[in-house]
Protein backbone atom coordinates (compact mmCIF):
# COMPACT_ATOMS: atom_id res chain seq x y z
CA UNK A 1 0.00 0.00 0.00
CA UNK A 2 1.41 3.48 -1.04
CA UNK A 3 1.34 5.95 1.94
CA UNK A 4 1.39 9.23 1.18
CA UNK A 5 2.78 11.86 3.71
CA UNK A 6 0.79 14.63 5.56
CA UNK A 7 2.44 18.55 5.86
CA UNK A 8 0.08 21.46 6.84
CA UNK A 9 -0.15 25.03 7.46
CA UNK A 10 -2.22 25.59 10.63
CA UNK A 11 -2.89 29.82 11.62
CA UNK A 12 -5.92 31.84 11.71
CA UNK A 13 -6.42 33.14 9.07
CA UNK A 14 -5.48 30.22 6.96
CA UNK A 15 -7.65 30.18 3.93
CA UNK A 16 -5.66 32.69 1.68
CA UNK A 17 -2.48 31.19 2.55
CA UNK A 18 -0.33 29.54 -1.14
CA UNK A 19 1.55 27.41 1.22
CA UNK A 20 0.04 23.81 -0.14
CA UNK A 21 0.04 25.32 -3.87
CA UNK A 22 4.28 26.21 -3.42
CA UNK A 23 4.68 22.62 -1.51
CA UNK A 24 2.36 20.98 -4.12
CA UNK A 25 4.74 22.75 -6.86
CA UNK A 26 8.22 21.29 -4.83
CA UNK A 27 6.84 18.03 -4.66
CA UNK A 28 5.52 17.20 -8.16
CA UNK A 29 9.82 18.71 -9.00
CA UNK A 30 11.10 16.49 -6.20
CA UNK A 31 8.71 13.41 -7.21
CA UNK A 32 7.40 13.21 -4.05
CA UNK A 33 4.14 12.02 -2.92
CA UNK A 34 3.13 14.22 -0.39
CA UNK A 35 -0.59 16.01 1.06
CA UNK A 36 -0.23 19.43 2.41
CA UNK A 37 -3.56 21.26 3.75
CA UNK A 38 -4.24 24.66 5.22
CA UNK A 39 -5.46 23.78 8.39
CA UNK A 40 -8.15 26.80 10.30
CA UNK A 41 -6.66 26.02 14.34
CA UNK A 42 -9.23 28.06 16.98
CA UNK A 43 -7.26 30.91 18.64
CA UNK A 44 -6.94 28.87 21.81
CA UNK A 45 -6.35 25.48 20.12
CA UNK A 46 -3.21 25.36 18.89
CA UNK A 47 -1.43 22.76 21.22
CA UNK A 48 -4.80 20.35 20.62
CA UNK A 49 -4.62 21.08 16.97
CA UNK A 50 -1.13 18.81 16.63
CA UNK A 51 -2.48 16.13 18.33
CA UNK A 52 -5.23 14.60 15.40
CA UNK A 53 -2.99 16.03 12.90
CA UNK A 54 0.05 13.91 14.03
CA UNK A 55 -2.44 10.95 14.65
CA UNK A 56 -3.72 11.29 10.92
CA UNK A 57 0.35 10.61 9.99
CA UNK A 58 1.08 14.53 10.06
CA UNK A 59 5.21 14.90 9.32
CA UNK A 60 5.81 18.10 10.01
CA UNK A 61 3.75 21.92 10.01
CA UNK A 62 4.19 25.15 9.59
CA UNK A 63 3.16 27.64 11.51
CA UNK A 64 1.54 31.09 10.62
CA UNK A 65 -0.03 33.81 12.76
CA UNK A 66 -0.75 33.77 15.30
CA UNK A 67 0.85 30.84 16.69
CA UNK A 68 4.59 31.22 15.91
CA UNK A 69 5.31 32.12 19.63
CA UNK A 70 3.62 29.12 21.09
CA UNK A 71 4.55 26.77 18.51
CA UNK A 72 8.09 27.43 19.43
CA UNK A 73 7.36 27.49 23.33
CA UNK A 74 5.94 23.92 22.91
CA UNK A 75 8.61 22.07 21.33
CA UNK A 76 10.82 20.42 23.07
CA UNK A 77 13.89 21.00 20.70
CA UNK A 78 14.45 24.16 19.17
CA UNK A 79 16.99 24.91 16.54
CA UNK A 80 19.48 28.50 17.02
CA UNK A 81 17.01 30.24 14.92
CA UNK A 82 13.98 29.54 17.09
CA UNK A 83 15.55 30.01 20.27
CA UNK A 84 17.05 33.32 19.24
CA UNK A 85 13.60 34.54 17.77
CA UNK A 86 11.90 32.80 20.30
CA UNK A 87 9.39 31.85 17.53
CA UNK A 88 8.57 29.02 15.19
CA UNK A 89 7.19 28.56 11.90
CA UNK A 90 8.30 25.08 10.96
CA UNK A 91 7.90 22.32 13.61
CA UNK A 92 8.53 18.17 13.07
CA UNK A 93 9.03 15.19 15.00
CA UNK A 94 12.43 13.39 15.44
CA UNK A 95 12.54 9.36 15.03
CA UNK A 96 11.83 9.08 19.07
CA UNK A 97 8.41 11.31 18.71
CA UNK A 98 9.76 14.08 20.20
CA UNK A 99 8.79 17.84 18.87
CA UNK A 100 11.37 20.15 16.98
CA UNK A 101 11.23 23.71 16.00
CA UNK A 102 12.68 25.73 13.59
CA UNK A 103 12.30 29.42 12.33
CA UNK A 104 12.93 29.78 8.53
CA UNK A 105 11.20 32.91 7.81
CA UNK A 106 14.89 34.82 8.43
CA UNK A 107 16.76 32.68 5.33
CA UNK A 108 13.35 33.02 3.47
CA UNK A 109 13.86 36.83 3.72
CA UNK A 110 17.55 36.80 3.78
CA UNK A 111 17.84 34.44 0.36
CA UNK A 112 14.82 36.60 -1.42
CA UNK A 113 16.91 39.79 -1.30
CA UNK A 114 19.97 38.29 -2.17
CA UNK A 115 17.90 37.17 -5.74
CA UNK A 116 16.63 40.91 -5.75
CA UNK A 117 19.79 42.32 -4.79
CA UNK A 118 21.41 39.98 -7.53
CA UNK A 119 24.44 39.54 -4.63
CA UNK A 120 25.31 36.56 -2.64
CA UNK A 121 23.61 35.71 0.72
CA UNK A 122 27.33 36.17 2.56
CA UNK A 123 27.74 40.11 3.47
CA UNK A 124 24.40 40.81 1.77
CA UNK A 125 23.68 43.87 3.71
CA UNK A 126 26.96 44.96 4.83
CA UNK A 127 27.13 48.89 4.27
CA UNK A 128 23.44 49.18 4.40
CA UNK A 129 21.08 50.73 6.73
CA UNK A 130 18.31 48.85 7.57
CA UNK A 131 14.68 50.07 9.00
CA UNK A 132 12.90 46.66 10.38
CA UNK A 133 9.44 47.38 11.01
CA UNK A 134 7.25 45.76 13.34
CA UNK A 135 8.19 43.11 16.22
CA UNK A 136 5.72 40.89 15.99
CA UNK A 137 5.91 36.47 15.29
CA UNK A 138 7.76 37.74 11.28
CA UNK A 139 9.97 40.55 13.03
CA UNK A 140 10.99 38.24 14.99
CA UNK A 141 12.06 35.02 13.26
CA UNK A 142 13.90 37.86 10.76
CA UNK A 143 15.94 39.67 13.13
CA UNK A 144 18.45 37.35 13.10
CA UNK A 145 19.23 36.78 10.04
CA UNK A 146 19.15 40.30 9.23
CA UNK A 147 22.24 40.89 11.42
CA UNK A 148 23.88 37.97 10.13
CA UNK A 149 24.17 39.65 6.95
CA UNK A 150 26.79 42.17 8.36
CA UNK A 151 24.49 45.06 7.87
CA UNK A 152 26.33 48.30 9.00
CA UNK A 153 22.56 49.12 11.02
CA UNK A 154 19.78 48.09 11.82
CA UNK A 155 16.88 50.47 14.00
CA UNK A 156 13.82 48.57 14.59
CA UNK A 157 10.65 50.76 15.30
CA UNK A 158 7.27 49.14 16.15
CA UNK A 159 3.75 50.82 17.01
CA UNK A 160 4.14 49.33 20.56
CA UNK A 161 7.79 50.22 21.24
CA UNK A 162 8.02 48.07 24.44
CA UNK A 163 8.06 45.48 22.25
CA UNK A 164 10.75 46.63 19.95
CA UNK A 165 12.86 47.38 22.72
CA UNK A 166 12.50 43.71 23.88
CA UNK A 167 13.44 41.89 20.58
CA UNK A 168 16.36 44.83 20.26
CA UNK A 169 17.33 43.71 23.52
CA UNK A 170 16.86 39.71 22.96
CA UNK A 171 19.54 40.19 19.88
CA UNK A 172 22.08 42.70 21.23
CA UNK A 173 24.96 39.90 21.83
CA UNK A 174 24.28 38.61 17.96
CA UNK A 175 24.48 41.76 16.95
CA UNK A 176 27.48 43.11 18.59
CA UNK A 177 29.31 39.57 17.52
CA UNK A 178 28.15 40.59 13.90
CA UNK A 179 29.29 44.10 14.55
CA UNK A 180 26.18 45.80 13.76
CA UNK A 181 24.55 48.93 15.59
CA UNK A 182 21.29 47.66 16.48
CA UNK A 183 19.04 49.87 18.04
CA UNK A 184 15.10 50.45 18.61
CA UNK A 185 13.01 53.97 17.60
CA UNK A 186 10.05 55.37 18.81
CA UNK A 187 9.74 56.63 15.68
CA UNK A 188 10.64 55.87 12.14
CA UNK A 189 13.79 57.24 11.25
CA UNK A 190 14.63 58.45 8.08
CA UNK A 191 18.27 57.72 6.20
CA UNK A 192 18.14 53.76 5.46
CA UNK A 193 19.06 52.01 2.57
CA UNK A 194 16.89 48.93 2.99
CA UNK A 195 13.08 49.45 4.58
CA UNK A 196 11.26 46.00 5.71
CA UNK A 197 7.78 45.71 6.49
CA UNK A 198 7.25 43.58 9.17
CA UNK A 199 3.82 44.92 10.78
CA UNK A 200 0.67 43.09 9.50
CA UNK A 201 -0.56 46.54 8.41
CA UNK A 202 -1.03 46.25 4.49
CA UNK A 203 -3.19 42.64 5.83
CA UNK A 204 -5.84 46.07 6.81
CA UNK A 205 -5.14 47.37 3.43
CA UNK A 206 -3.66 50.84 5.08
CA UNK A 207 -0.50 52.73 4.69
CA UNK A 208 1.72 52.57 7.87
CA UNK A 209 2.16 56.65 8.93
CA UNK A 210 5.72 56.83 8.35
CA UNK A 211 7.13 60.41 8.21
CA UNK A 212 8.52 61.55 4.61
CA UNK A 213 11.59 61.05 3.49
CA UNK A 214 11.51 57.06 5.52
CA UNK A 215 10.55 55.29 1.50
CA UNK A 216 12.58 57.35 -0.48
CA UNK A 217 14.46 56.62 -4.52
CA UNK A 218 17.16 54.60 -4.24
CA UNK A 219 15.89 53.08 -1.00
CA UNK A 220 14.91 49.45 -1.87
CA UNK A 221 11.42 48.44 0.32
CA UNK A 222 10.16 45.41 1.18
CA UNK A 223 6.77 44.35 2.74
CA UNK A 224 6.47 40.59 3.80
CA UNK A 225 2.87 40.75 2.85
CA UNK A 226 2.23 39.53 -0.40
CA UNK A 227 -1.29 39.60 -2.58
CA UNK A 228 -2.34 39.82 -6.02
CA UNK A 229 -2.17 43.62 -6.51
CA UNK A 230 0.36 45.73 -4.98
CA UNK A 231 0.40 45.80 -0.74
CA UNK A 232 -0.58 49.18 0.83
CA UNK A 233 3.29 49.22 1.73
CA UNK A 234 4.34 48.59 -1.77
CA UNK A 235 1.75 51.11 -3.02
CA UNK A 236 3.41 53.76 -0.58
CA UNK A 237 7.07 52.84 -1.25
CA UNK A 238 6.13 53.10 -5.23
CA UNK A 239 4.53 56.52 -5.01
CA UNK A 240 7.88 57.77 -2.80
CA UNK A 241 10.05 56.19 -6.27
CA UNK A 242 11.77 53.82 -3.61
CA UNK A 243 11.71 50.08 -5.57
CA UNK A 244 9.37 47.91 -3.65
CA UNK A 245 9.32 44.48 -3.74
CA UNK A 246 6.16 41.96 -1.84
CA UNK A 247 7.05 39.00 0.23
CA UNK A 248 6.32 36.33 -2.08
CA UNK A 249 9.59 35.56 -2.94
CA UNK A 250 10.09 35.11 0.74
CA UNK A 251 7.41 32.97 1.40
CA UNK A 252 8.70 30.30 -1.58
CA UNK A 253 12.28 30.48 -0.02
CA UNK A 254 11.12 29.65 3.97
CA UNK A 255 9.04 27.07 2.19
CA UNK A 256 11.98 25.46 0.53
CA UNK A 257 13.85 25.65 3.68
CA UNK A 258 10.89 24.11 5.74
CA UNK A 259 10.97 21.42 2.76
CA UNK A 260 14.47 20.61 3.15
CA UNK A 261 14.70 20.17 6.94
CA UNK A 262 11.19 17.74 6.26
CA UNK A 263 12.66 15.54 4.27
CA UNK A 264 16.53 15.91 2.89
CA UNK A 265 15.92 17.51 -0.26
CA UNK A 266 15.97 21.51 -1.17
CA UNK A 267 13.61 22.14 -4.02
CA UNK A 268 14.80 24.83 -7.09
CA UNK A 269 12.44 27.69 -6.16
CA UNK A 270 12.87 29.92 -9.35
CA UNK A 271 10.32 27.68 -11.29
CA UNK A 272 7.99 27.81 -8.60
CA UNK A 273 8.14 31.34 -8.17
CA UNK A 274 7.88 32.53 -11.41
CA UNK A 275 4.66 29.84 -11.65
CA UNK A 276 3.32 31.68 -8.53
CA UNK A 277 3.48 35.02 -10.23
CA UNK A 278 1.92 33.65 -13.10
CA UNK A 279 -1.09 32.65 -11.43
CA UNK A 280 -1.30 35.90 -9.46
CA UNK A 281 -1.06 37.30 -12.63
CA UNK A 282 2.03 39.82 -10.56
CA UNK A 283 5.45 40.18 -12.03
CA UNK A 284 8.88 41.96 -10.11
CA UNK A 285 9.61 45.36 -10.26
P1 LIG B 1 2.00 39.34 14.41
O1 LIG B 1 0.53 39.39 14.68
O2 LIG B 1 2.87 38.47 15.23
O3 LIG B 1 2.60 40.84 14.53
C1 LIG B 1 1.98 41.91 13.89
C2 LIG B 1 2.92 43.12 13.90
O4 LIG B 1 2.33 44.14 13.07
C3 LIG B 1 3.13 43.74 15.26
O5 LIG B 1 4.39 44.34 15.28
C4 LIG B 1 2.00 44.81 15.30
O6 LIG B 1 2.26 45.88 16.16
C5 LIG B 1 2.08 45.28 13.87
N1 LIG B 1 0.83 45.87 13.35
C6 LIG B 1 -0.34 45.23 13.15
N2 LIG B 1 -1.23 46.09 12.57
C7 LIG B 1 -0.58 47.28 12.42
C8 LIG B 1 -0.95 48.54 11.87
N3 LIG B 1 -2.16 48.76 11.37
N4 LIG B 1 -0.02 49.54 11.88
C9 LIG B 1 1.21 49.33 12.39
N5 LIG B 1 1.63 48.14 12.90
C10 LIG B 1 0.74 47.13 12.91
O7 LIG B 1 2.11 38.99 12.84
P2 LIG B 1 3.41 38.44 12.10
O8 LIG B 1 4.56 39.20 12.60
O9 LIG B 1 3.46 36.96 12.17
O10 LIG B 1 3.09 38.81 10.57
C11 LIG B 1 3.30 40.13 10.06
C12 LIG B 1 3.13 40.13 8.56
O11 LIG B 1 4.18 39.41 7.92
C13 LIG B 1 1.82 39.49 8.07
O12 LIG B 1 1.31 40.32 7.03
C14 LIG B 1 2.26 38.16 7.51
O13 LIG B 1 1.41 37.72 6.47
C15 LIG B 1 3.62 38.51 6.95
N6 LIG B 1 4.54 37.35 6.85
C16 LIG B 1 5.00 36.98 5.61
C17 LIG B 1 5.87 35.94 5.48
C18 LIG B 1 6.39 35.57 4.13
O14 LIG B 1 6.97 34.49 3.99
N7 LIG B 1 6.25 36.40 3.12
C19 LIG B 1 6.33 35.16 6.63
C20 LIG B 1 5.81 35.65 7.88
C21 LIG B 1 4.93 36.69 7.96
P3 LIG B 1 1.87 45.81 17.72
O15 LIG B 1 2.99 45.06 18.37
O16 LIG B 1 1.83 47.23 18.09
O17 LIG B 1 0.55 45.12 17.80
Amino acid sequence: MTHTDLYAVLGNPVAHSKSPRIHALFAAQCGHDLRYEARLVALDGFADALIPFRAEGGQGCNVTVPFKFEAARLAERRSPRAEQAEAANTLGWDDAGRLWADNTDGIGLVRDLARILMRPEKGLLATQRVLLLGAGGAASGVLGALIETGAQAITVWNRSPDKASRLVARHASLARTYGVALEAATVPPVGFDVVINATASSLGGTPLPLPSGVLRSGALAYDLMYQRVPTAFVAQAREALAQAHDGLGMLVEQAAESYWLWRGVRPDTRPVLAALQAELGVRDD
